[in-house]
Order: C-alpha cells, then sequence, then structure tokens
C-alpha cells in the first residue's frame, strides 16, 4: 500500500531538538515493517502565528489524488486529533469510502473503513488519550535516545579522560563533552604506553595509581576500569551500545590505529611482558630459545653482571644455555649500526622528499575524490536498497543483511577517507621519521637508558630468539627494508618504494610508538 507520512510539532515541541526527525523515523520504520511505501512526506512546524493548515490541506489533496488505497502514517493520536475541521472531516468521509487509513503508530491505532462508528472511534480515542502516562514517556526516551546516538552525542556520563558540561535545563541544551584538563591526557599515555607491548594491565594499574589518576568519583582505578578504558572505542571517535557502534561527535584523544594496536596487544598478538616491580632489564619478556620455545629470564651476578638463563620451561634442551647479556646486546648493536645511513645520503633524501611532495599532493587529491565518489556510491546502495524493500523487492532478512554490509563498507570508507586526509600531511613526515629511526637507532640504542633501549627493541623487533649463541630475529616492517643497504642507489631508491609499494605500511606506521622515544 502507499503510505503519506504526516507530522507535526508545536513551538515548544520543537525547542526540544528532535520532535520532527523523530516523528517520521518511526513513520519510516513503521512503514518498512508493514511493507508499505512511502510516496510523500508532510511536515508542519505549528508556530504562534501561522497554523499548519495549508500544510494539512495539501495533504489531503494530494490523497485524493493518488490511485488505490493510501495510508497516512502518524505519530500518534493528538497529532491528528486537533485538527477537527473541514479537513478532517474530508479525511473522514476519505476512510468511509475505504480510501484511507490512518495509522496512529504510537497508539498502535489504525483507523479504517470497517470501524463501525465513530462513536467507537471516539471511544477508542479515549482509551488511547488515558494510556499509561509512563509507557509514553519511556517511548519518548527511547525515541530520543536513538536519536541522540544517531546525531553522535553520548548518553549519559562520558568516559574516564572526559567531563560532560553540566547542564541547567537538561531538556533544552545539548549534550556537551570536553576533555578532563586532570585526566584526559593520563588516559592517553596509558593507551599509548599499552599500544608499545610493554606493559601489562597491572603495570598500567600501578602507573595509574603512582600518577594520581583516579576515577571520576575519587576512587583509585581499578584494573578493570583500566580493561574498560583500553577497550572503549570512544577515545578514537564511536560510541558503542547495544553492540552497535555510532560516531559520535566529542573530541577524540587517540586515533583509530592506536586504538587497533592496544587490541592487539591485549588480544597477545603482540605482548611483551614484565614487570615493573622487578629490577628492570633491557631484554626482560623478550627473548626466547628458538629450538624449544622457553623464554630467557634476566639474573644479575655479583650485582653486576647480567645473565639471560633459559627457563627450560618447555623440557629438556640443547640449544639454550645461560648467556651474559652483552654478547646479546652487541649483536642488537651490529643489526641497528647495519641501518645506518651516511649523513650526506640523509641530506640528499630530505631534498628528494621535499621535490616529490608537490606531485604526491595532487595525487593525493585525486585518490580523495574517487574514494569519495566511492562513498556516494555505497550512500546511493543503502537507498536503493532501502527502495527495494518498500517495493517488495527484497525480503525482510535480505534487506537486513544487505543493510548491515553496506554500513560496515561504509564505517571503512570513512576510516579510509580520514586516513588519507590524514596521510596527504603525514606521509612525508612519517618517511623522514622513518629514516631517521633507521639512521640513528644505533647511536640512539647505545646512549639511551634501559627503559628506552626496551621501547627501541620493542619498536624495531616484534619477534626476537636465540639459536644457541646467535640472535635470530625479524624486523619490523618498513624497517626490514634498510637492512642490508650499502649503496646510494639504493637508499634513494626506497624513497620511491616508500612512495608506491610500500605506502599502506608508511602511512599506517605506528607513530604514536616512535612518540616516546626521543629523536
Ligand atoms: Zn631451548
Amino acid at each position: 500500500m502507499k503510505a503519506v507520512i504526516f507530522a507535526r510539532v508545536s513551538t515548544k515541541d520543537q525547542e526540544d531538538g528532535h520532535s520532527l526527525d523523530a516523528q517520521i523515523q518511526s513513520c519510516f520504520e513503521y512503514a518498512i515493517k508493514k511493507e508499505f511505501k512511502v510516496v510523500e512526506q508532510f511536515k508542519i512546524v505549528e508556530s504562534s502565528t501561522a497554523s499548519g493548515r495549508p500544510e494539512f490541506s495539501k495533504m489531503v489533496d494530494f490523497v485524493k489524488k493518488q490511485g488505490g488505497q493510501v495510508a497516512v502514517l502518524c505519530y500518534c493520536v493528538d497529532r491528528l486529533q486537533r485538527e477537527f475541521d473541514e479537513q478532517y472531516l474530508e479525511l473522514q468521509k476519505l476512510i468511509k469510502i475505504g480510501k484511507l487509513e490512518i495509522h496512529y503508530i504510537k497508539d498502535e491505532f489504525i483507523e479504517h473503513k470497517d470501524m463501525d462508528s465513530s462513536a467507537k472511534f471516539r471511544k477508542n480515542l479515549d482509551v488511547l488519550l488515558a494510556n499509561d502516562y509512563r509507557n509514553k514517556i519511556s517511548d519518548n526516551v527511547k525515541r530520543s535516545n536513538k536519536k541522540k546516538l544517531e546525531e553522535g552525542t553520548i548518553l549519559g556520563d562520558s568516559p574516564l579522560g572526559y567531563l560532560n558540561k553540566p547542564r541547567i535545563d537538561k531538556k533544552k541544551e545539548k549534550v556537551e563533552v570536553y576533555i578532563d584538563p586532570e585526566r584526559g591526557y593520563l588516559v592517553q599515555k596509558m593507551l599509548e604506553d599499552y599500544a608499545t607491548g610493554l606493559y601489562s594491565m597491572e603495570d598500567l594499574r600501578i602507573w595509574a595509581e603512582k600518577e594520581g589518576l583516579r576515577s571520576k568519583k575519587n576512587c583509585k582505578i581499578a584494573k578493570s576500569q583500566i580493561e574498560k578504558v583500553l577497550k572503549n572505542p570512544f577515545y578514537y571517535g564511536y560510541m558503542q551500545y547495544n553492540g552497535l557502534l555510532y560516531k559520535h561527535v566529542h573530541p577524540t584523544l587517540i586515533t583509530k590505529e592506536l586504538f587497533d594496536e592496544c587490541q592487539a596487544v591485549k588480544q597477545g598478538r603482540r605482548k611483551t611482558k614484565s614487570k615493573r616491580t622487578q629490577k628492570p632489564f633491557v631484554l626482560t619478556g623478550m627473548l626466547k630459545c628458538q629450538h624449544c620455545g622457553c623464554a630467557y629470564s634476566p639474573e644479575l651476578k655479583k650485582g653486576r653482571y647480567v645473565y639471560m638463563r633459559p627457563t627450560k620451561s618447555r623440557g629438556d634442551c640443547n640449544y639454550c644455555h645461560h648467556l651474559n647479556e652483552n654478547t646479546i646486546l652487541s649483536q642488537i648493536e651490529e643489526v641497528l649500526k647495519g641501518m645506518q645511513i651516511p649523513k650526506n645520503i640523509l641530506v640528499e633524501i630530505s631534498e628528494e622528499l621535499k621535490k616529490s611532495s608537490n606531485k604526491e599532493h595532487n595525487h593525493q587529491i585525486q585518490e580523495s575524490k574517487k574514494l569519495q565518489n566511492q562513498y556516494e556510491a555505497i550512500q546511493n546502495r543503502i537507498k536503493k536498497a532501502r527502495e527495494l524493500y518498500l517495493d517488495d523487492g527484497f525480503t525482510k532478512e535480505e534487506y537486513n543483511e544487505t543493510m548491515a554490509d553496506l554500513q560496515v563498507e561504509r564505517q571503512n570508507m570513512e576510516t579510509r577517507l580520514q586516513k588519507l586526509s590524514k596521510a596527504d600531511d603525514s606521509f612525508n613526515q612519517n618517511v623522514s621519521t622513518i629514516f631517521e629511526i633507521a639512521s640513528r637507532s644505533h647511536e640512539l640504542f647505545r646512549s639511551s637508558d634501559i627503559e628506552e633501549k626496551r621501547r627501541i627493541i620493542a619498536m624495531l623487533f616484534p619477534n626476537l630468539s636465540m639459536n644457541g649463541d646467535k640472535l635470530v630475529f625479524i624486523m619490523r616492517k618498513p624497517f626490514d627494508m634498510f637492512l642490508n643497504k650499502t649503496d646510494r642507489l639504493e637508499w634513494l631508491r626506497l624513497v620511491y618504494v616508500f612512495r608506491t609499494d610500500k605506502k599502506e605500511e608508511v602511512i599506517n606506521f605506528g607513530l604514536s610508538q616512535v612518540g616516546n622515544i626521543r629523536l
């Protein structure tokens, strides 16, 4: 059946912010449920000077002109009820001849031809108006919550690291959230630290206590709260309600990439154990036997010699044995030394980068246009899916499935667009930083303290193990590209490779990890 949506708000309703859109949305959802095809919408915003009458007449005329039966969808009885005049009688006539049905969505009530009499209608109306008041309120709350989520404003209190701006009139004022000047940067630091994979949640808890990071109610932070923080997408721009992600409009503390890093660490994909309570050693929790897989743990001998001792936790093994820490560290230093780039070539590279920067900028603009077109295509497909569904081209299951797919695609596209606009600024900077780290890591490593050495190792080597006395390592991308290069042309070619094949890697390169290392 064809359907027409009728929505109406008073000036007072309108001041509340959402009413008109929320009414239309509810009507729309109802239409989908009933498999009606919405052909037109009529909206009335009543002000004290002008009534909505012309719009109402337009609707009556529109209904009259349609071939076949029409349903008018109206959120709630009182939206039409007040129009007890000629126009309303016109509607009654149309109902009588079976041309029109009025569906009151909120009241779950349908006015149609086969109803006994207007008396019955009046009676029903009275019943409806006497409806449980609480029901109505809770329904309004749900409706306005949904609307708020779609507008990107938070429901209720913001997470740790943020504060809600106090509101005097909760009905009229929008929720505003700002970064907590006391806790915001601590939460940010905590997430950044966790992403390095160097700290356990217990480490973070101890750190939080030391730094004086306390809950909004001024209590000590428990591990469970830290876990909540690590998992909360709010910090990078999305809020989760009932398993769904909604993009929010409030400030962010971290990027999506950093969040993903945290999840990776959390799921143990990038875990290096450390206990802050222990006296820190460079290689604590970072080294394994390549053969049996047992971990090496450090021990101090005679108060100054550090030995790495295999735990033999996986049974007997002929390969792993006590090793002086220095024999391992010197091998790491050798690797880092192999990544050094001569100063004059670094200068040449930075000039090369500047030169190609303009060319690159144009390319980025084109890419961004392409993505934007794709994004619009998805929007259109979403629209089409809805139309198809309303035209009976889709079953409910097909519709839901398609919508879910398209929404995921749309979100991913948004992420890519964001990345690209970020990439635009940070690509060159990332390349320079990567070159600088590669080139200077040896010098940095030699001159830094234990904590910093650990950071450098964690950043460059996702995996370290020993084959007897020999260090076996995996170098994190894109630093692996710097190994064993000795020739000027090879290094210059790297710039080109970063621009082309390895572009994603460079853009995704977690600068947050570098943030902690003093270059
Ligand atoms: Zn072993």
